[in-house]
């Protein structure tokens, strides 16, 4: 990986898991072998019909079996990316193949298993470990988490779990996550921290985080920023940004059947996977001038990686077992396309949107108040101690002290200060000479000193405070560079580093000698008799004739899955189609004619989201019948109801006093009823009737039960009152007036008596 190379292709390398459990139960064949030697995948046909159909043959840059270790494969293939990010070039690493197949286990690994862990911790490992090494160099690591799932961003390090981000573009900077948020880290523990806050996140939202994974693309952004002092005196920064990306799982989602919202969500859910695959293609093509990084949210994102100013490696992940057989040899298909994308990487020097940078302006910034602070500080002291009669010349000096010394003296001068007011106000306190007026007055004065004195120093503390965090999240190296357990963990790192180089050199030369081979047979050939020719020549042919057939099933594979792949789409038209037809039935025939054409001249496509939007109704200039108010609701901002005006009056509302709310409240009829009154009655009559009821009464008094029942919650004398209105109602028809009566006849709980419904007509 030099630097001069202004253009380097995407790495590819293919890593086959071992067969799990479930596969071995079932007894699956595998038919995946690989050869690390030569870089090499090769595919058998499981079908029993096709035993001569030859095995396909991948080759990729690096290849990985089942018993790869995720160490190795990071010394390997990754390492020399990310040491490039470290330089200042942009690396992206993208994991890509069907679910189950070790996507997240070659990014993440296995947690709390260091021998297992993924791309991503060990990626945190290196950078750390490079920036304790090195020298007169200032860093700034920061990372960012984020997911499209169903083309919506979300991110994974915000507080605020149900908002969806935008993408935005700068011509400058290029297209970007509007509002994502980054933290910078000071250590592996707190990008560690960061990492499994995103992971926690991102299972929270989900129901099933099996199905949810293998629906949605993870993104873990790593951005390294390195100052050093250039040639030219100046401080330069690089900035490498590395992309570490979990792809959705590339099995095919099922669309057939599905319609409506569920067609959609389908459709939408691969996506980002089939623009990312028709992104490779336009870029390898060749012929295409228009490569459709638009069509995603994944491949805009992204746009960079792929064919542009980064490194990329793509993982290419498969199983062995015969069942996925199909699966297998389209991702390795995919991935052995994306071979051949040609990046333009370039170290990333001095850009505009730096954060180092803006990190160092602030603490230069800040340190200049604190310094200003302290200069107007020390002048006081000066003059103070001047006006002591000290007439030590060598004060002035003092004044450059460095700035060790003037932390310790800080606190001397603040204590000084604070004894010297405390002193005066002591003596103030003494002073009998003095008013009691004056006293209280110079007393606060002097508090106010001391008040003051105190704020000012809070204030400097803060500010110093301040400045030391900022130039903690600064991480620079070279401190401890001689210990000699770290010079050797480096020693091992680059034997390991040259072993891998080693392994990579010897396969290259390999995969060219195969191919030489076949060029070089003819050239030195030069044959002693007819037949030799002759058998020699046969089996070239049959060599070639081989090849032709290996080529020719695999134009046929490509184009069966070609028309696999129209069909659907045309289905996925036709489902579409219907939809749409929906719509318009819908539109012409309940939605008035003038209302559409409104709502037609306010729309307008909007490209950043990619989404129809409606003009706001003032804007309309030419529309005035949108624009004016309606006439009838005159002295009101609009018509209101004959109701809400008798509300409005009686029961001023400030809140809704603009507004014609409806009141929900009910509305209660009139009564149509009366108090019962008694007809007036003769005294006569009225005892006379009374007379007659206390008679009926003793016949009633029979009913036992009921009375030992009451008897026992009442008292003797109220019992005795009680009957009289009870047993008068049957006959009657009328409610007693008694008023020592505490106990209403029609009261629950009495179902000796029919129950009055307490209506008596006029
Ligand atoms: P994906 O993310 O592609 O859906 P996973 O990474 O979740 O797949 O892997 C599925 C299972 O296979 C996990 O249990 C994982 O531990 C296991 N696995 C994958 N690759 C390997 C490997 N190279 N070695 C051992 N186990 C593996
Ligand atoms: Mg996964």
């Amino acid at each position: 990986m030099s630097k001069s190379k202004s253009s380097e292709s995407v790495k590819v390398v293919v890593r086959c898991r071992p067969m799990n459990e479930k596969e071995r139960a079932a007894k699956y064949e595998s038919v995946v072998s690989v050869d690390v030697k030569l870089g090499q995948i090769i595919v058998r046909n499981p079908r029993e019909s096709s035993g001569n159909e030859l095995p396909k043959i991948f080759t990729f840059d690096a290849v990985y079996g089942w018993n790869s270790k995720q160490l190795e494969m990071y010394d390997e293939t990754f390492r020399p990316l990310v040491e490039s990010v470290l330089l200042g070039f942009n690396g992206t690493i993208f994991a890509y193949g069907q679910t189950g197949t070790g996507k997240t286990y070659t990014m993440e690994g296995v947690r709390n298993d260091p021998e297992k862990r993924g791309v991503i911790p060990n990626s945190f490992e290196h950078i750390f470990t490079h920036i304790s090494r090195s020298q007169n160099q200032q860093y700034l690591v920061r990372a960012s988490y984020l997911e499209i799932y169903q083309e919506e961003i979300r991110d994974l390090l915000s507080k605020d779990q149900s908002r969806r981000l935008e993408l935005r573009e700068r011509p400058d900077t290029g297209v970007y996550v509007k509002d994502l948020s980054s933290f910078v880290t000071k250590s592996v523990r707190e990008i560690e921290h960061v990492m499994n806050v995103g992971n926690q996140n991102r299972s929270v939202g989900a129901t099933n985080m099996n199905e949810h994974s293998s629906r949605s693309h993870a993104i873990f952004v790593i951005t390294v920023e390195c100052s050093e002092l250039g040639v030219d005196g100046e401080n330069h920064i690089r900035v490498g940004k590395l992309n570490l990306v979990d792809l959705a799982g590339s099995e095919r989602q099922t669309k057939t059947g599905a319609q409506g919202e569920r067609l959609k969500e389908a459709t939408k859910i691969n996506l980002s996977l089939s623009a990312l695959g028709n992104v490779i293609s336009a870029l390898v093509d060749g012929r295409s001038s228009h490569i459709p990084y638009r069509d995603s949210k994944l491949t805009r994102l992204l746009q960079d990686s792929l064919g542009g100013n980064a490194r990329t490696v793509m993982v290419a992940n498969i199983g062995p077992a015969s069942y996925n057989v199909e699966e297998t040899l389209t991702t390795l298909r995919y991935s052995n396309r994306a071979k051949n994308i040609k990046n333009k990487p370039r170290i990333n020097e001095d850009p505009k949107d730096a954060l180092l940078r803006e990190f160092q302006e602030e603490i230069a910034r800040l340190k200049a108040q604190l310094q200003k602070r302290s200069g107007k500080k020390k002048r006081r002291r000066l003059r103070r101690r001047a006006g002591e009669g000290s007439d030590d010349e060598g004060l002035e000096s003092g004044e450059t002290e460095d700035d060790e010394e003037d932390g310790d003296d800080k606190g001397d001068y603040w204590r000084e200060q604070q004894e010297k007011l405390e002193k005066e106000r002591k003596a103030i306190l003494d002073d009998h000479s003095l008013v009691a007026e004056e006293k209280a007055r110079l007393l606060k004065e002097k508090e106010k000193k001391m008040e003051d004195l105190r704020k000012e120093r809070e204030a400097g503390e803060k500010l110093a405070a301040k400045v030391k965090a900022m130039e903690s999240k600064l991480l620079v190296g070279g401190k401890n560079i001689v210990d000699h357990t770290n010079e050797q963990q480096r020693m091992l790192e680059q034997k390991r580093q040259e072993i891998a180089e080693q392994k990579r050199r010897e396969r290259e030369m390999q995969q060219q000698m195969e191919s030489r081979d076949e060029e070089t047979l003819e050239l030195k050939e030069t044959y002693t008799s007819l037949q030799q020719e002759v058998d020699i020549k046969t089996k070239k042919l049959k060599k070639l004739f081989s090849k032709l057939q290996s080529v020719k099933a695999e134009i046929q594979d490509l184009q069966e899955a070609h028309i696999n792949e129209r069909q659907e789409m045309e289905q996925i038209q036709n489902e579409l189609t219907r939809d749409l037809k929906l719509k318009h039935l819908i539109i012409e025939n309940f939605i008035p004619l003038e209302e559409k054409n409104k709502i037609v001249n306010r729309a307008f496509f909007d490209e950043e989201p990619e989404e129809w939007k409606m003009k706001p109704i003032t804007r309309i200039e030419d529309d005035h019948q949108m624009m004016s108010r309606p006439r009838s609701a005159v002295g009101y901002w609009r018509p209101l109801s004959h109701h809400a005006c008798v509300a409005m009056m009686l029961k001023p509302d400030m809140r809704y006093k603009a507004e014609n709310i409806i009141m929900l409240d009910m509305d209660i009829p009139a009564r149509t009823t009366k108090e019962y009154q008694e007809p007036v009655i003769a005294p006569k009559l009225a005892a006379a009737l009374e007379d007659a009821l206390r008679d009926e009464d003793e016949i009633e008094v029979d009913a036992s039960s009921f009375h030992s029942s009451l008897g026992q919650m009442l008292p003797a004398s109220a019992s005795g009152s009680l009957k009289k209105p009870k047993s008068g109602r049957p006959r009657t028809g009328k409610k007693s007036s008694t008023p020592t009566s505490s106990y209403s006849p029609s009261s629950p709980g009495s179902p000796l008596y029919p129950q009055s419904r307490g209506l008596v007509p006029k």
